[in-house]
């Protein structure tokens, strides 16, 4: 197992990774018992959420592609887990944060509407991390609003002297959020599917050797991952695409790799 990188935030961390080379780590999966302490809105769409325990003490998320299983039991007792990214951990406060999207049809997405300060919750995971590092001349960004909290994390996490392009889908305009960084970053929004699409095929990628990076639902990232190897003429190492739901299913993930 390594587990040698400490901290969500903090380019010490990434200064660490070797150039050029995703790396795979692995951690050891521990159920987390964890309780509600603060709630506060995120735009339009969602529910950010920081939960507090003891047990958060060795929690460690190494990349911004991590998820962790977040388990909690539905109003019928019914246990339930959905995939969630650790937006946020403070270790000091033994804090970690996470967003939920607040979607029309789901028990996660209710467990996030209806939940308050003192509430219990178990986290699993992260079980590993691919780490990207950060040297490459670029890094494209891509997804719809579920991409958004490893998104806002990775541009936090890029060091000021990194290019980053951001395709950002969100169909509420009140979701475009300012996205945090030190980085050299444009961002594009979009507001559908298919202008996300026409958006990717658009865009200028800068020179040099770059990195790809998208989440969502699972057509769209079909379509996304097609373009960036076909149209783009990405290397298949240089792209990492995942579903992160899927419509009309529930609890769905597939790496498009
Ligand atoms: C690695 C990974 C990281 C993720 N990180 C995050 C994150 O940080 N924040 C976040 O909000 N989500 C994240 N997701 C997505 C989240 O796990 C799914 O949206 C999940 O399906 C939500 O569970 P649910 O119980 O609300 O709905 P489910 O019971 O899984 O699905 C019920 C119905 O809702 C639909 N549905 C599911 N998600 C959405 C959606 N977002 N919008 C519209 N309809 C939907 C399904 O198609 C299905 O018909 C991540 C997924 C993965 C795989």
């Amino acid at each position: 197992m390594e587990n040698n990188l400490h901290s969500l935030h903090g380019s010490e961390d990434l200064r660490d990774v070797p150039a050029r080379r995703v790396r795979r780590v692995r951690h050891e999966i521990r159920q987390r018992d964890v309780e509600v302490a603060r709630i506060s809105p995120v735009g339009a769409s969602f529910i950010s959420i920081t939960f507090r325990g003891e047990a958060l003490r060795d929690f460690v998320s190494a990349s911004f592609d991590d998820h962790v299983k977040f388990t909690f039991n539905d109003p019928a007792g019914e246990l339930v887990r959905r995939d969630y990214t650790p937006r946020h951990f403070d270790r000091d406060a033994l804090e970690l944060t996470m967003e939920f999207v607040r979607h029309s049809d789901g028990k996660a997405s209710e467990w996030a509407r209806q939940a308050a300060v003192g509430q219990r919750a178990v986290i699993a995971g992260p079980r590993g991390s691919m780490i990207v590092p950060p040297d490459y001349d670029w890094h494209l960004l891509a997804g719809d609003v579920t991409a958004f909290p490893a998104i806002r994390r990775r541009l936090e996490e890029l060091p000021d002297s990194t290019r980053a392009i951001v395709v950002a889908m969100a169909e509420d305009a009140a979701d475009r959020c300012q996205f945090a960084s030190s980085a050299d970053v444009k961002v594009h929004w979009v507001a559908s599917p298919e202008e996300l699409i026409a958006t990717l095929c658009a865009v200028q990628l800068p020179p040099g050797e770059g990195f790809a990076w998208g989440a969502g639902e699972a057509s769209l990232m079909a379509r996304m991952r097609e373009i960036l190897l076909t149209e783009k003429n990405l290397a298949k190492e240089s792209v990492r695409i995942a579903a992160y739901w899927r419509r009309g299913a529930s609890n769905y993930h597939e790496r498009l790799e």
